[in-house]
């Protein structure tokens, strides 16, 4: 149980036929809240982490929160950085005890995606951490990583089977049609793409931007393979509306202790609403 590396995690749902949530986490608050749903569901968890939340809190600050609340889990958890494009700083989050990263080197040419990703794959070698990399570019915002609506690039197969057999990443994230933020219209997911993509790829393929996928698509994307699916946006809304609500509903009090229960619950709620359809209740 507790902290553990985020391949065995994903091999485990593979062979199962589920999902992973990944929830992106800015604070102890939120990071206890979806322990917390991960506990009481009996589920397993990637507490996911961007850069730019690391980047205010401390790298020595983050780890020493997290590493702490993982370890004392009664669930396996995994902690992994989220869409870093700073090879130095992936290797520092990889020394201060992260058991997995992302190097997004997506908006680069291919070969230096390529070798950025070697880099890191090379850094982690002997060190238990796993190692997710980007193929095409994810519309949305995500951290500073900016991709306008026109502007998104679908990662082609030949492209993701040279990428994956250069780099020998644990984890693929390649562009498929899903999107960071909150979708403006029809989500247009690339199924096909995935499915193709999934066939040739021989580690676990991620889904980013899951914020706002209806149920069906999750279920279908689980079905021809997905084992991990990233939520940060809807843990967002929970937290910053959860504020908002309490606020709003008792503006006379000051009680910091009784905002913080109510917003945790409605994180809990929201991770635990993903977590149920992604399959992963009780694989512990
Ligand atoms: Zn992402």
């Amino acid at each position: 149980m507790s902290y553990v590396n985020m391949k065995e995690m994903l091999d485990k749902a593979s062979k199962e036929g589920y999902a992973v949530g990944a929830f992106n986490i800015v604070n102890f608050l939120t990071a206890q809240a979806v322990v917390d749903a991960a506990q009481e569901l009996k589920s397993p968890l990637i507490l996911q982490t961007s850069t730019s939340t690391v980047k205010q809190i401390g790298i020595q600050e983050m780890a020493e929160m997290l590493i702490p609340i993982a370890k004392r889990a009664t669930v396996p958890v995994a902690i992994h950085l989220d869409h870093c494009t700073d090879v130095e700083f992936v290797k520092k989050c990889v020394d201060a005890g992260w058991s997995s990263v992302m190097i997004d080197a997506s908006k680069q040419p291919l070969e230096e995606n390529i070798r950025q990703t070697k880099e890191i794959v090379d850094y982690t070698k002997g060190k238990n951490v796993t190692v997710e990399g980007e193929l095409g570019a994810i519309v949305g915002v995500e951290d500073e990583i900016v991709v306008k609506d026109g502007e998104e690039a679908f990662a082609s197969v030949e492209q993701s089977r040279e990428y994956l057999s250069a780099t020998n990443i644990d984890a693929f994230a390649p562009a498929i049609g899903t999107a960071h933020g909150l979708y403006k219209g029809e989500p247009r997911v690339d199924f096909n793409r995935f499915q193709e993509i999934k066939a040739i790829s021989p580690c676990p393929v991620v889904i980013h931007g899951g914020t706002g996928l209806a149920p069906e698509v999750f279920k279908k994307l689980i079905v021809l393979g997905a084992t991990k699916i990233n939520i940060s946006t809807a843990i967002k809304i929970a937290y910053c509306g959860g504020m908002k609500d309490y606020t709003t509903a008792h503006p006379e009090e000051n009680n910091p202790l009784k905002l913080d229960k109510y917003v945790i619950e409605q994180v809990k709620k929201v991770a635990k609403e993903h977590m149920m359809l992604f399959g992963s209740v009780n694989r512990v």
